[in-house]
């Protein structure tokens, strides 16, 4: 079984239902995948893959579409059972209001599509893809069920200890950039004051960076947070402004491996990052 994951966290989760399957996945934690170049090595893994799985909800739109057109493999075209779209499980957050134009920048029309930042949503996910697996690959299904029972009831005995441990956290403040974890701050409670980027995957403009330092002054942030495939200037110098060096959290926005553990060491280390602060 091959499987063409588009981020790293799906691979890790077809990897903790699926231990032995062969995953290729086309990007990391340290690429920004709204951009990635339909390179020839892409087109060839997709082309050899049984089963694609991807976020969908357009984060994959500058890209995905030329993959697929290219690599020609009919399992892995769209309304295929071979093509996974994790964003039709989940409800998706702050869908962008507004004309979307091509100098809109990296917008969410259809709603934020960073959800594997949230466990829950990573749970519906895990469920809908447990499904699909066992309905294509029927000889896979006791194990891809028992993986499923196991994974589910580490991440919720988890879920509890992070929101827990994130509790002083409830009703602070952050700046960010982009909506990276957005469904971070959701989930527990923090309240983003503030983008780096005034318009999504733009950078930001003196005035804007102005405005941010005047809001932070009244609204005392408890950390800048931005993710490790950012540009890190704009929260460097924000941060060095405003005398917060050691509240700038520089964070993977995703696992950096593929294990069937990943997902949630990767959950760990954020909560305990972030939780840091709050002390
Ligand atoms: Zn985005």
């Amino acid at each position: 079984m091959t499987v063409f994951a588009c981020e790293p966290e799906w691979a890790a989760l077809t990897k903790t239902l699926v231990p032995e399957a062969t995953v290729r996945t086309a990007t990391t934690h340290l690429q920004d995948p709204h951009h990635i170049e339909a390179r020839p090595s892409l087109i060839a893994q997709l082309r050899g893959a049984d089963f694609a799985i991807c976020t969908g909800a357009e984060l994959e739109a500058g890209w995905l579409p030329m993959l697929q057109d290219r690599a020609g493999n009919p399992k892995v075209q769209n309304g295929r059972p071979g093509m996974f779209y994790a964003a039709q499980h989940v409800d998706l957050i702050d869908p962008f209001k507004g004309t979307v134009t091509p100098f809109s920048g990296d917008v969410h029309a259809q709603g934020n599509p960073h959800f594997h930042t949230d466990p829950r949503r990573v749970m519906l996910v895990a469920k809908a893809l447990a499904g699909r697996l066992g309905q294509l690959f029927p000889d896979k299904k006791t194990q891809v069920d028992q993986n499923l029972v196991k994974f589910e009831d580490e991440l919720s005995r988890r879920i509890v200890v992070w929101e827990k441990q994130a509790a002083p956290l409830k009703g602070r403040t952050v700046i960010t950039q982009h909506a990276s974890f957005g469904y971070v701050w959701a989930w527990l409670g923090i309240k983003p004051i503030a983008d780096l980027e005034p318009r999504p995957g733009v950078p930001p403009t003196a005035s804007h960076l102005e405005r941010v330092i005047a809001l932070s002054k009244t609204q005392q942030p408890v950390a800048i947070v931005i993710a490790q495939h950012h540009d890190p200037k704009p929260g460097r110098w924000l941060a060095k402004s405003m005398d917060m060096e050691r509240k700038l959290l520089i964070l993977p926005a995703t696992v950096s491996d593929e294990q069937p553990d990943s997902i949630i060491r990767w959950f760990d280390q954020l909560v305990a990052q972030l939780s840091s602060l709050a002390k």
